[in-house]
């Protein structure tokens, strides 16, 4: 702990969190994590969430959305289903938004997930298409995952002052919002909606500044969502990891954001 308003999360506190298999675990005990993103524009960015999701602790991954011939392509592992979020199977955690763009079936699928009755980790076009009222009204922990820019948006607020003023940012989204904030920058910002200190994840590098990074985050920290962890955890060792993934990845070289994603098992066996 730094102070009593801020925690930085340290190795041997993500090391406790990382979801092991038991002996006697089965994939659908570890948990099926359900992919809700990608359109017509951006395909990629189910891809890279799919990509995170698979590293993540989760049993399986679930997709659903415009992108399945994409996900499929790159990772045959992944359980697709065509039709809305509420037609796929049974998941444990949802993570949705990505690259989602923000025409009718965005708006669906958003529905469908916030109607969910499990976690829920939203990103991206979600955040600019979600009713506060409908996050407020969950009965399941929702997990935010803005940026600077997409966290001014959420508050009415402009970018420079988020950046200026980043722990009061994340508290009073968390507290608007009745859910757990993780506001992405060179650090990261993890807040409860229950208040307490906010943790600060400090793993990462500058080459993580790179499109997609964030979309491998929605998937590898709700994969975690999936597999067990609460929201604060799932956002801590979810940073934690991603960070220390993009690490390994670059080693000072130029990365893209699929680099993050193939190189979260290195980050993992470091920790665990
Ligand atoms: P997004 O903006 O959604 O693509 O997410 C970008 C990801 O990269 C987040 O996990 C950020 O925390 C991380 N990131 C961006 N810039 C930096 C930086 N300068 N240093 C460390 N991490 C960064
Ligand atoms: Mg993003």
């Amino acid at each position: 702990a730094v102070t009593a308003e801020l925690e930085a999360l340290q190795y041997a506190d993500v090391a406790a969190l990382l979801p092991l298999p038991a002996a006697e675990s089965d994939k659908y005990r570890r948990g099926v994590v359900g992919v809700a993103a990608g359109s017509a524009r951006y395909p990629g960015a189910a891809v890279l969430a799919v990509a995170g999701a698979l590293r993540g602790g989760a049993g399986a991954v679930r997709y659903s959305g415009h992108s399945a011939d994409a996900v499929i392509a790159r990772y045959p592992e992944t359980l697709v289903s065509g039709g809305r979020p509420s037609e796929a199977g049974r998941v444990q955690a949802w993570v949705v938004g990505p690259g989602l763009g923000n025409g009718t079936e965005a708006q669906e699928a958003l529905h469908d997930v916030l109607a969910s009755d499990v976690p829920v980790l939203m990103d991206a076009d979600a955040l600019h298409l979600a009713d506060r009222d409908a996050v407020r009204g969950r009965g399941a922990p929702t997990l935010l995952t803005p940026h600077a820019g997409e966290a001014a948006s959420l508050l009415g607020s402009d970018r420079a002052e988020i950046e200026r003023e980043r722990l009061a940012a994340v508290r009073e989204l968390a507290s608007r919002y009745g859910a757990t904030v993780l506001l992405k920058g060179s650090t990261t910002l993890i807040a409860a909606p229950s208040g307490g200190p906010v943790r600060v994840n400090a793993t990462g590098t500058p080459w993580l500044a790179t499109a997609g990074a964030g979309d491998v985050l929605s998937g590898l920290a709700g994969s975690l969502l999936a597999a067990g962890l609460d929201a604060l955890d799932a956002g801590s060792a979810g940073a934690y990891l991603h960070g220390l993934a993009a690490r390994h990845a670059a080693d000072g070289a130029p990365i893209g954001a699929h680099d993050v994603a193939d190189a979260i098992p290195v980050a993992w066996r470091d920790v665990r």
